[in-house]
Formats: structure tokens, C-alpha cells, sequence
């Protein structure tokens, strides 16, 4: 029985992976390197600093990973600032939850600034039971701390609850949670494999009373 729906946000609630990418692109760029899809698909979904960890050692870069976060997270800033658009079908889909007296809440990887600003961006702040940030948590995904950490809030069982996410970092916290997952590539995740993944589809839109129902039974 599906009690909570538990949403990641970046590329899956909000189209925010173009503006990461670009961020992380002239990062790279200022030092002659190129931010491949490669890399995209390695750090997407984890922890900030973890991303930077990542990108450095493989770029081989010389700076620490922080300074190259505080670059990117200027960056980002300003493209934020520019406005955000919701993946298609997100409000038809909390309309849909709220129908069906499923909780909400989020658990992203980013942190608890960049969340309240697009989550009030997108007008869906109130909509959320409980938001649940990076800085909330030690290990970022694959580990399952941030999803455990919403369950335990949500004073849920893992079992209760669905977690819908884009990348393949996510969708392993989800299952090492012992939570549903359902998969929604996006346009850097599309054509990878996510065999943990309970379901995998094209959109939000795909997610509909039928649905919800049939994995509840599973
Ligand atoms: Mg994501």
C-alpha cells in the first residue's frame, strides 16, 4: 500500500539539469576541459560536494572541490534567478495525490536555499508535508539515508512509500531504502538502463490512478 509519494527535485520535479549542465560546462570550460555527458550521468543526483569530488578527479583538475562548488554555485545562482520551468505534468500529478489522500514530500540532494527557491518559484511550497535537503543528511544518494530520513518523518514504513526519480544514483537510494521507485528519465538520463527501478516511464503524465494502483498491490 502506497501511503507517501516522495519526489526528487532536480530533473525530475524541475527542468534545473540544463542550468546544472551549464554551470558545470563553464566551469570546465575556464580550465580547457569538457563537462561530458559521461560525467553529467556519474554526479547527477548526488550531493553537491560529492558532484564536485567526482568532476575534479576526473577532469583532473587542481583546485579543491569546494572552490570549484562555490564557482558553479554562483553560476547556478544567476541562472536560477532567470526562472524555472516544471517537468510536464508535475501539478496534474499533486492534484492527482491529494485525490487519493497519498502524503507528498521531497528528498533532494540540493541544498535547503536552492529548494525553497524553486519550490516558491514553482508555488508548490504548501503542497509538501515534509522537504527534506542535502544538508539533512551525511552520505548523499546512492546511499538511502535521505529517503530513510523522509520515511521516518513521515513516520512511515520504507514499504509505504514511492519515490519517482531521474537519475540512477536516485533510484539505488530508493531500493537500498527498500521503497518503490519508479524511474523518469529525463533528457541527460534517457536510454540508460535502471534495472532497480520497479517501473520506468516517459513523463510525470504517465503517472495516473491506474498506476498508483497496480504498484500499491505489488
Ligand atoms: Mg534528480
Amino acid at each position: 500500500m502506497i501511503k507517501a509519494v516522495i519526489f526528487d527535485m532536480d530533473g525530475l520535479m524541475v527542468d534545473t539539469e540544463p542550468l546544472y549542465s551549464k554551470a558545470m560546462s563553464q566551469v570546465a570550460e575556464k580550465r580547457g576541459k569538457c563537462f561530458t555527458l559521461d560525467i553529467k550521468q556519474k554526479v547527477m543526483g548526488r550531493l553537491a560536494i560529492e558532484s564536485l569530488t567526482i568532476f575534479k578527479e576526473t577532469l583532473g583538475l587542481t583546485e579543491s572541490a569546494r572552490e570549484l562548488l562555490e564557482e558553479r554555485e554562483e553560476i547556478y545562482g544567476h541562472l536560477l534567478s532567470e526562472g524555472v520551468t516544471p517537468m510536464p505534468g508535475l501539478f496534474k500529478l499533486l492534484d492527482l495525490l491529494d485525490k487519493m489522500e497519498i502524503r507528498k514530500a521531497v528528498a533532494s540532494s540540493s541544498k535547503k536555499c536552492w529548494i525553497e527557491l524553486i519550490m516558491d518559484k514553482l508555488r508548490v511550497c504548501n503542497q509538501f508535508e515534509i522537504i527534506i535537503s542535502g544538508q539533512d543528511v551525511k552520505h548523499g544518494k546512492p546511499n538511502p539515508d535521505i529517503y530513510l530520513l523522509a520515511a521516518t518523518k513521515l513516520n512511515l514504513n520504507p514499504g509505504e512509500c514511492l519515490v519517482l526519480e531521474d537519475a540512477i544514483s536516485g533510484v539505488q537510494a530508493a531500493k537500498a531504502a527498500k521503497m518503490k521507485c519508479i524511474a523518469v528519465p529525463n533528457q541527460f538520463t534517457q536510454g540508460l538502463d535502471f534495472p532497480e527501478a520497479d517501473l520506468i516511464v516517459n513523463s510525470l503524465e504517465e503517472i495516473d490512478e491506474e498506476l498508483l494502483n497496480k504498484l500499491s498491490l505489488t
